[in-house]
């Protein structure tokens, strides 16, 4: 057979298959995949569809809380202090697509402060008439509860899904 017949032969995707997996194994060590916003909404929406009252809200944020703990697990091993935990945390996210997080008015011996988040993940493909980032919202109550090492409870007050210019949350200790 000659080589052009064999080329012809050949599934295209499955190269196109290998070529991906060659990339990823070469440009990083991500070990997961691509979810888009969208995918993501629609899986809150299933959830939504499934369970009445405030039971989606709570699946939502108990779902994004042990994601956060093991985020601050794996910071805390080399970040030197919870500030720099919080700054590495923010330099992730943002890498990560998740949106741009700043903190305000931390108060580490009372355990308060703000939380801004810009572009958060949840409300790239929804709007509401309430807040909607309750897997954020979990997130961040998961990390900050880990990081002072006691529950913390996190509140969005505002939030870009309902039209406000970013997204806030409040934290206290429990
Ligand atoms: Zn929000």
């Amino acid at each position: 057979m000659s080589k052009e017949a064999e080329e012809g032969r050949r599934n295209p995707h499955q190269d196109e298959a290998t070529k991906t997996h060659r990339n990823f194994d070469a440009s990083s060590e991500l070990d997961g995949f691509l979810l888009r916003f969208e995918s993501f909404n629609r899986i809150k929406r299933g959830i939504e569809e499934t369970f009445a009252g405030s039971a989606p809200v709570i699946i939502s944020a108990a779902m994004g809380k042990p994601c956060g703990q093991h985020e601050c697990r794996k910071i805390m091993r080399n970040a030197e202090s919870k500030d720099a935990a919080l700054k590495q945390l923010s330099e992730l996210k943002k890498k990560g697509n998740w949106g741009e997080i700043s903190f305000h008015e931390i108060d580490y011996k009372e355990t308060s402060g703000i939380i801004r988040v810009e572009k958060a993940l949840e409300t790239r493909d929804r709007r509401s008439d309430s807040p909607v980032c309750h897997f954020l919202k979990g997130f961040l109550a998961g990390f900050l509860s880990h990081l002072f090492e006691k529950p913390v409870a996190v509140k969005e007050t505002k939030c870009s899904g309902k039209g406000d210019e970013y997204c806030e949350f409040m934290f206290n200790k429990l």
